[in-house]
């Protein structure tokens, strides 16, 4: 059966179920229960009106204009006037004929008793037609969706959807309303709780935010239960092996803060339940030695290790430094990426699948159908935050198909919030490294105006010609950052135009063949090469995109200059900012902004200024963008929370999370059915 455009613009919402009707909630209300006299409107409000239509004509001025006089009996009139109008309106709204309208009032320019809308709602009605008893719902919708469509769907979705209490009278929170209730409530409210619906302080609204928080919370500790039930390999250290000869061939020692992870996370791999651990720290803060030392521990029992970065770059720099470290001590490292060639894919495939490499490094490869691991016993994720979900679930999957289930460390240098963390990761085990290593010299951060730009150039010579080496970021518009060269997956078209360009002015200003172009469009081994030239010092500045975002590690450079910061989200200028101030030389972001400046905008590149420490930077993030852009759930499409507010319920949150556990304990069956109501297939990623 052909399905109509609103029927296929429902789906397109996601409002599959009669649940997803129910939960799409009004964005505001209409209010449709009173009519106003003429005489009482007033300017740049909303109002409706009922009368007769004294005259109809149409006017042309630049084009045609339909304009309808309607008078309700009073000797004050409403002039309506239609910029867009059909013949058929043209016909019905005609002298005598009796209409309600709403819409925006105007004071026309004929002085304060002419009285105007430009387009109202208009409606035919009979004399003494019943008034709207509850307010009227606004949904947000799609051009294909009407309202009145969309209004008509979640009405009979409200009566034939079983909304009957799931939960225990003792799991309910006695000062709100049922859940069916608080539907009704916020679907057609009366006028007399318009402000506490707005405003969420309405008790319906508490037990809708109360029910989410609860089926997300009973979600996370199954998962948490599912967990220690896996068995996995006992990794324990044993002296004199690859962890102490790793130690003793590091060129610094280990900060207190690293040596305190590393104690927590070797701790959990020598139990034989499969770790589910996030190891944070700031940008810089040194998460990949402590990485390399859980991989050491694992290697040296024998088992497999699978590092996977996000970016080709990155994982192309972990490849170098783990195999500058391991390999002399007799470590095998595989490399698997999208972009290698057939043959040496198939030669590093076997190596992976004989237990030859003890050590496999890549992009989300190292994750794909085709890899099979003889004997994997710790899966390391670095920037764990910039895999999407289904990454994650594909990742879950590959580690759940082994009898023994592999230990799991995530890294990530985008610091979760305390509420966050409790709501999202409740099935997440913590390690924070909150100090960097001593001798680092803060970041200097400048604004700079881009009227600017030229002066900044000829700055940087100077700087060059004192053997700094310096990062110049330009934004992409519609870049999607490749996180691997393979896929052949359609991509939106690349405005590469400003990289190149300022490419091109910094080779003028320098220097001979001293500044490099790195972009995500670039093949695998021209990225390397790039890359490599930079590191060496033989390119003295690098004109890139965000491309090098995470994890590039070049300590000597000591200049970063970011064109059009104010186009970059505020994790992403920490990111970037946290490549410089990596040595001991004193180093210098300059932010380089257009205007004009949006106010948050502005509240980034205040954020930048004001603070260097990534847990602030986070801080803030969250209360720009909120939390559901925050963990990144555009681009991954999952479920997040839509009601409950993490920056405000905080309180609300901490009585859930003993509900959740009462109710696991006593009442399995309904926490089953909570849960299955609220989140039906979205379970799953939640747990991802
Ligand atoms: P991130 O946490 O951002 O991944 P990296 O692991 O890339 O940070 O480390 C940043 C830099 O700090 C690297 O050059 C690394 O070699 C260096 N480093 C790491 N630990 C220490 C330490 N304990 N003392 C001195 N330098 C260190
Ligand atoms: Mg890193």
């Amino acid at each position: 059966m052909k399905r109509t455009a609103p029927a296929q613009a429902l789906e397109r919402l996601g409002l599959h179920t009669l649940i997803d009707r129910v939960l799409h909630l009004p964005l505001r209300y209409e209010d449709e229960t009173r009519l106003s006299a003429i005489a009482d409107l007033i300017d740049g409000e909303v109002f409706q009106v009922e009368g007769e239509v004294l005259s109809s004509k149409v006017e042309t001025r630049s084009r045609p204009q339909l304009i309808v006089t309607l008078s309700d009996g009073s000797h004050h009139q409403l002039v309506m006037r239609f910029l867009n109008f059909y013949a058929s309106q043209q016909k019905s709204w005609v002298a005598g004929v009796r209409l309600r309208v709403r819409g925006e009032v105007r004071m026309g320019q004929l002085g304060l008793t002419h009285k105007e809308m430009v387009h109202p709602v208009v409606r035919v009605v009979k004399p003494n037609e019943p008034l709207a008893t509850t307010l009227t719902p606004i949904y947000p919708t799609t051009a294909a969706l009407p309202q009145t469509y969309l209004r008509k769907v979640i009405a009979s979705a409200l009566v034939a959807a079983d909304l009957k209490e799931v939960l225990p009278v003792e799991a309910r929170p006695q000062e709100m309303p049922s859940f069916h209730e608080a539907l009704c409530a916020i679907h057609h409210p009366n006028l007399a709780e318009l402000t506490t619906l707005q405003n969420q302080s309405h008790p319906a609204w508490a037990r809708l935010k109360f029910d989410e928080l609860l089926a997300q919370q009973i979600s996370q500790y199954l998962a948490r239960q599912a967990r220690s039930q896996s068995q996995a390999p006992v990794l324990q250290k044993q002296a004199g092996h690859l962890f102490d000869a790793l130690m003793a061939k590091l060129p610094f020692t280990l900060t207190d803060a690293q040596t305190r992870v590393v104690v927590e996370i070797l701790g959990d791999m020598a139990k034989p339940i499969a770790m589910h651990r996030l190891l944070q720290g700031d940008v810089g803060s040194g998460k990949t030695v402590v990485a390399a030392l859980a991989a050491a521990v694992c290697i040296e029992q024998g088992w497999q290790c699978a590092l996977m970065a996000p970016t080709e770059i990155l994982a192309e720099q972990h490849f170098r430094h783990l195999v500058a470290w391991l390999e002399p001590l007799g470590v095998t490292v595989a490399w698997l990426t999208g972009s290698l060639k057939s043959k040496a894919k198939q030669t590093q495939l076997a190596m992976v699948a004989s237990g030859q490499a003890k050590l496999i490094v890549g992009t989300h490869a190292v994750i794909q159908e085709q890899v099979h691991f003889a004997q994997l016993g710790l899966a390391l994720i670095d920037e764990q935050h910039r895999f999407g979900v289904a990454q994650r679930l594909q990742l879950r999957q590959k580690l759940r198909a082994k009898d023994l289930e592999p230990h799991l460390l995530m890294m990530s240098a985008t610091p979760i919030p305390r509420t966050l963390a409790m709501t999202y990761l409740a099935d997440l085990d913590m390690s924070t490294i909150d100090k960097l290593p001593p001798g680092r010299t803060p970041v200097v951060t400048k604004l700079v105006s881009l009227g600017r730009r030229q002066e900044v150039m000829h700055h940087i010579r100077n700087e060059v010609s004192q053997g700094k080496q310096v990062y110049w970021v330009c934004p992409l518009i519609e870049e999607s950052e490749e996180t691997d060269g393979s896929d052949n997956i359609k991509r939106p078209p690349l405005d590469l135009s400003n990289v190149i360009e300022t490419h091109e002015a910094l080779s003028k200003v320098m220097p001979d063949n001293c500044v490099g172009l790195l972009h995500g469009r670039m093949k695998a081994p021209e990225k390397r090469s790039v890359m490599e030239q930079f590191a060496q010092g033989s390119l003295s500045v690098l004109v890139a995109t965000t491309v090098i975002e995470v994890g590039v590690d070049v300590p000597n450079a000591s200049l970063m200059v970011i064109e059009h910061a104010e186009r970059f989200g505020l994790s992403q200028l920490h990111q970037l900012r946290g490549r410089v101030g990596r040595g001991t030389v004193a180093s210098v972001c300059v932010l380089l902004y257009g205007q004009p400046l949006s106010d948050s905008g502005k509240a980034r590149l205040k954020a930048m200024i004001e603070t260097t420490d990534g847990f602030e930077i986070a801080r803030r993030d969250l209360q720009i963008r909120g939390p559901g852009e925050f963990m990144g759930a555009r681009q991954s499409g999952a479920a997040v929370l839509r009601f409950a507010d993490l920056m405000t319920d905080e309180v609300l949150l901490e009585r859930v999370k003993k509900t959740a556990q009462r109710l696991l304990r006593d009442h399995p069956q309904a926490a089953q059915e909570h849960m299955q109501r609220w989140l039906g297939e979205k379970t799953k990623y939640f747990n991802a």
